[in-house]
């Protein structure tokens, strides 16, 4: 089998037990199914819930804290007791599992976003294992990322992986709910996520699974656009990640027909940018971008509102709204008077060579 890039999510139930513990069962379980992996020369990326619920018996509480600061407590207490476990249980298989916390701040700062991106590709060069949560002690809003499915999504996308595996305690996703409708059909395959489905599933039972569905969904809808497969389901043994590779898993497979390549660049502009302003195009600027996967020319910008840098990225409306967004090569000072020249030009019948006020390569349509 050809060498993948796999990213591995399990969440905090898949790890800890109801009293506040590292479940020593569950934990080697998912250790020896990634060691698998590893052994058979795949590159494996975890992104590892559990710290609030591996820390907060150690930190005196009886249940799972419900404060703010509670949580953010009780994740650096168990994030540091779930690390120390990774360490350990990989050593026995000679694996070195390196720490990486973010936060939604690592996604929308470009610098960082690069940063996060460059370090996790020297590590996968290097043969180590990334493990991946969300920083939850400074996180701002509320251990922003829930359980993680979507920044193992956007991990995943990041890094351009071959699959991403969402490990639950649930077998897949089901036509009906499970639990209310004893004949629902368990869905095997996928190849979108509709708008349908993700309004009739809810966080705690739904429609078309059970328990935390919709965040699952989210996140595979997340993935695959752009580029990365899904699995979300469960397993048992050593060999279950290898299984689930090889599409004999338990659970249902989400893959698109057709992948669009999408850079990092790009991912960074469609889901993370903030854009800075506005531009309208005309007609044919708009059929030249969207069909023709041309660059957007100053000759179809009529015009330009907020105030931008070269280097920000706009937000580009057609006659019937939205169709895309953009890093722009002009500042809007530059870009208004790019306009007001070309009114000129065509007045004297004289032509410069226009540059372009967005690259095809630095553009997202939405
Ligand atoms: N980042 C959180 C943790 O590690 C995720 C909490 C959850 O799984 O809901 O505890």
């Amino acid at each position: 089998m050809k060498k993948k890039r796999i990213v591995v999510k399990i969440g905090s139930s898949s790890l800890t037990n109801d009293d506040g513990e590292i479940d020593q069962i569950k934990f080697n379980d998912h250790v020896k199914a990634l060691a698998k992996l590893r052994e058979l020369e795949h590159e494996v990326l975890l992104v590892s819930s559990g710290a609030v619920a591996a820390g907060f018996k150690r930190l005196g509480y009886i249940t799972r804290p419900i404060t703010l600061k509670g949580k953010q407590a009780a994740a650096a207490v168990g994030q540091s007791l779930l690390i120390q476990s990774y360490i350990e249980k990989f050593s026995g298989f000679h694996i070195i599992p390196a720490q990486i916390l973010l936060t939604r701040d690592d996604f929308t700062n470009r610098d960082r976003y690069k940063n996060a991106y460059e370090t996790i590709t020297e590590l996968l060069d290097r043969k180590v294992l990334p493990i991946i949560n969300e920083n939850d002690t400074v996180s701002v809003r509320e251990l922003t990322f829930g359980d993680n499915d979507m920044l193992s999504a956007l991990v995943a996308g990041f890094i351009k992986a071959d699959q991403l595996i969402i490990l639950t305690d649930v077998n897949g996703l089901y036509d009906a709910n499970p639990n209310d409708h004893p004949d629902a059909k368990k869905i095997d395959t996928l190849t979108d996520i509709s708008d349908d489905m993700l309004a009739c599933t809810d966080e705690s039972g739904s429609k078309v699974g059970t328990g935390g569905m919709r965040s699952k969904l989210l996140a595979a809808k997340t993935a695959l656009s752009v580029g990365v497969p899904v699995f979300i389901g469960k397993g048992f043994g050593p060999n279950k990640l290898v299984e689930i590779l090889h599409g004999n898993g338990d659970g249902t497979y989400i893959e698109s027909e057709n992948y669009n390549s999408i850079s990092i660049n790009q991912q960074w502009i469609a889901m993370h940018s903030e854009a800075t302003g506005k531009i309208y195009v005309d007609k044919g600027a708009e059929n030249a971008i969207l069909y023709h996967s041309k660059n957007l020319l100053p000759a179809g910008i009529f015009k330009v509102r907020g105030e931008f840098k070269k280097g920000d990225i706009v937000e580009v409306f057609g006659l019937n709204g939205l169709i895309g967004k953009g890093e722009v090569t002009y500042s809007s000072r530059d870009l208004e008077k790019a306009i007001g020249k070309r009114s000129e030009e065509q007045t004297n019948r004289v032509r410069t060579t226009p540059v372009e006020v967005i690259h095809r390569a630095k553009w997202v349509t939405i």
